[in-house]
């Protein structure tokens, strides 16, 4: 089957000074060697690295500095024959040779048309697909790992373990049925169902319990600052995401098309909720009053509530505590290069548990013992990154809740003592649902859909 020879830039997660332009197909290695002023890429090994350059045949010119991979099929990610032209220069010389290579007739490749191939050619299945389009986009190492898990294939083992004994359960109960070896064989066949469901249930529920905390990982935590104008929200802002890798991110789609800041806190991704606002009118409470700002908080994982050492506790913080009840919050008490003038007795009895650091952002103190507070907060659940399986995707996600509801529809069956038949439709869609997340059952449609939404050069 001849299959187009497709091209894209694809810049390496990290983002370094190199850019790749990535080709696959049975052109890819002819026309690059055509292109290639250096060893003859027809005749160079397999899995390969080659300097030389990259000469625009119509002028003749040195376009570029290169290294070039040549890596032959099957053993590429596609399936098929893949270069990668690796590039030093800037964004125009990259460009510039993906151009060349589409005068060649390589057409360019539509988003996610990479995973898309080596997903048609059996290189990886649906979750694993999913799970490259969020490495690409994981903002953070422990979500790095999370997504590397799910590539691996744990997601699809577990998912097909429990789709595997869903079909023995059923395929057992039709033969109990055909071939009656004991007169109580409907019961016999009701109990196991029983107990069968109710040990997927369990699975299913686990999972979907992670699935909250993966997409944490993967969103980040969204996180308010708050506290009354001058307390040190800003100050704290910019030190979080001095001290911390930040990471600027175009969220484009969403509802607010914003730059949102991540700051990457010991592993924690902190989403800083509507950066902006609280930089350009210094508080959200004062702009918008507290029971607007109450509304705001309800969508933040975490509140960071600023204080000040230099004052007693005014009726506006002590409103703001109100406001952050049933929140996971942090207190901050800024400021302790100033005289006491704040109860911390006080403000401990009101935290009711929920960690109190003292700190002075412009000596620089306390900043870790915040940092510490932020990452125990965080991974004071049964978090995990390193040993559970994470299911990290919206449409993972849908299919599991979709996959459990069908089953408690199962179990209710048989707790009303329906018929067996009846009770097997239920256990069959449970079954389907499972195999759309790995892309037993999708549909082609499906399939486009969700390629489309990767990123240009996977
Ligand atoms: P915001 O209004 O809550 O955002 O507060 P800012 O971060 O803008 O800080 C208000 C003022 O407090 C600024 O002049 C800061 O330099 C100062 N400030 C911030 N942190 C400290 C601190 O730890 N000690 C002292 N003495 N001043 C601070
Ligand atoms: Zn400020």
């Amino acid at each position: 089957m001849e299959t187009e020879t497709i091209a894209a830039i694809s810049t390496p997660v990290g983002e370094g000074a190199i850019s790749i332009v990535r080709l696959s197909g049975e052109q890819a290695i002819p026309v690059t060697a055509e292109l290639f002023q250096g060893k003859n890429l027809l005749e160079v090994e397999t899995h390969t690295i080659h300097y030389g350059k990259i000469v625009d045949p119509a002028v003749g010119h040195v376009v570029e500095e290169v290294m070039v991979t040549v890596m032959r099929a099957p053993k590429t990610f596609t399936r098929e024959d893949v270069v990668e032209i690796n590039c030093h220069g800037g964004m125009v010389a990259v460009n510039r040779v993906l151009e060349i290579t589409l005068d060649k007739g390589i057409r360019i490749a539509e988003p996610g048309e990479f995973t898309k191939r080596a997903f048609l050619h059996g290189r990886i299945d649906l979750s694993q697909a999913e799970a490259v389009m969020d490495i690409i986009r994981s903002k953070t190492d422990k979500a790095m790992s999370v997504a590397f898990k799910q590539m691996d294939g744990r997601l699809s083992q577990l998912i097909g373990r429990l789709r595997q004994e869903l079909l023995e359960t059923v395929a057992h109960v039709e033969v109990n049925i055909d071939y009656p070896e004991y007169d109580d064989v409907e019961q016999m066949s009701k109990t196991m169902m029983q107990d069968k469901t109710k040990d997927v249930h369990q699975e299913l529920d686990h999972l979907l319990q992670v699935a909250k905390q993966g997409k944490i990982l993967r969103e980040g935590l969204a996180t308010a600052i708050i506290g009354r104008p001058n307390v040190g929200k800003s100050s704290l802002m910019n030190t979080l995401v001095h001290e911390n890798k930040a990471i600027v991110t175009e969220v484009p789609g969403t509802t607010r098309d914003t730059i949102e800041e991540y700051v990457n806190v010991r592993g924690v991704p902190l989403r800083l909720v509507d950066t902006a606002g609280i930089r350009e009118t210094e508080d959200i409470v004062e702009k918008m009053g507290v029971d607007r700002s109450r509304e705001a908080l309800q969508e933040a994982d975490l509140v960071l509530l600023v204080l000040n050492y230099n004052e007693p506790l005014t009726e506006e913080d002590e409103k703001l505590f109100e406001a952050v009840q049933g929140l996971d919050y942090i207190v901050m008490i800024n400021k302790t290069d100033l005289d006491q003038k704040l109860d911390i007795n006080d403000v401990n009895e009101r935290a009711s548990g929920k960690p109190v650091i003292t700190a002075s952002l412009i000596q620089e103190e306390g900043i870790d013992q915040l940092e510490s507070a932020i990452a125990r907060t965080f991974f004071a659940g049964d978090i995990d990154t390193g040993d559970m399986t994470y299911v990290t995707n919206v449409r993972h996600i849908q299919l599991l809740k979709q996959a459990k509801q069908a089953l408690e529809d199962a179990m209710g069956s048989l707790e009303m003592d329906m018929p067996l038949d009846i009770v097997q439709i239920d256990v069959t869609r449970t079954w389907e649902f499972l195999g759309e997340i790995v892309g037993d059952t999708a549909s082609e449609s499906l399939i486009d859909q969700l390629f489309s939404q990767f990123c240009l050069g996977k």
